[in-house]
C-alpha cells in the first residue's frame, strides 16, 4: 500500500535485499566459485548450475559443501573455506532492482541520500562499487569498517548520518528489508522506518526484537512518497 512522508530531509538505505536482490550477488559468486573449481578439479557437470540448484532447493549455508560431496571431492574440509574466500570477494555482476532504480533517479538532488550496511568489507565495497553508489549518494556508511561490534543494531552509523546530513531524527527515514536488525537504532532515535518487504524475500516471516517493529511496510519502492 503507498504510504507518504513528510518533513523528511535525509533518506537512507539498506543494502542487500533493499536496493538489489541479494540473489543476484549469490548467483554472480556461484559462477566465481565455479571458475575456480574447474581450474582445480574434474566436474562432470557445471558447479555453477549446480550451486544454484542448491541454492533454491537445499539448505544455503551448505551449498559448497554438498557440492564438493556430490563432486567426490576428497579434501571438503580444506576447500570449502577457499571457496567462501573465492564467494566473498570476487567482484561481482549485480545491479539495482529497477523500483531501487526509480527511487534513486526520482529522490537524488532534493534529499541527502545515504546507505548504512553491514557484512564483510570488501565484499560490501565491491558491491558498492559494483552499483555505482559512492557516485549516486551523498554518504556510503560500511559499519565493518570499524567492525563487527558495529553492525546493526548499533547506533554509530545513524549518528553520523544525521550529523553529516544535519538534520535530526526526525527529518530522517531509513529504508531496508531486515527486522532483525535494522530497525532498532533508527526508531531509538526517533527516525522513521520503511520495510521493504518484496514478495518471496528472504525475512518475509521474521519477527523483530523488542523495539525493533518497522513503522511503515511497502512490497516495492515505487510505493514511497517522501517530501520535505
Ligand atoms: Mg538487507
Amino acid at each position: 500500500m503507498a504510504i507518504q512522508l513528510d518533513g523528511i530531509r535525509t533518506i537512507v538505505f539498506d543494502l542487500d535485499d533493499t536496493l538489489y536482490a541479494e540473489r543476484d550477488f549469490a548467483y554472480s559468486g556461484f559462477d566465481a566459485v565455479g571458475r575456480w573449481l574447474k581450474e582445480r578439479m574434474a566436474c562432470p557437470v557445471d558447479p555453477a548450475t549446480r550451486m544454484r540448484q542448491l541454492f533454491e532447493t537445499g539448505n544455503r549455508r551448505r551449498v559448497f559443501d554438498e557440492l564438493l560431496l556430490e563432486l567426490r571431492c576428497p579434501d571438503v574440509a580444506r576447500m570449502v573455506p577457499a571457496m567462501i574466500e573465492c564467494y566473498r570477494n570476487h567482484f561481482p555482476v549485480i545491479k539495482l532492482m529497477p523500483d531501487a532504480e526509480r527511487a534513486l533517479a526520482r529522490w537524488s538532488g532534493s534529499f541527502f541520500l545515504g546507505l548504512i550496511s553491514d557484512g564483510p568489507l570488501r565484499t560490501q565495497q565491491q558491491k558498492v562499487q559494483a552499483l555505482d553508489l559512492e557516485r549516486r549518494l551523498n554518504r556510503v556508511i560500511l559499519t565493518d569498517e570499524w567492525g563487527p561490534a558495529y553492525w546493526k543494531p548499533h547506533p554509530r552509523a545513524f549518528e553520523i548520518m544525521e550529523r553529516e546530513s544535519g538534520q535530526s531524527g526526525s527529518a530522517c527515514v531509513y529504508i531496508a528489508d531486515n527486522p532483525a536488525k535494522d530497525f532498532v537504532a533508527p526508531n531509538s532515535l526517533g527516525w522513521r522506518t520503511v520495510r521493504i518487504r518484496r514478495p518471496g524475500g528472504v525475512y518475509a516471516d521474521m519477527s523483530p526484537p523488542p523495539g525493533g517493529c518497522e513503522q511503515f511496510q511497502v512490497q516495492s519502492l515505487d510505493e514511497v512518497d517522501i517530501r520535505f
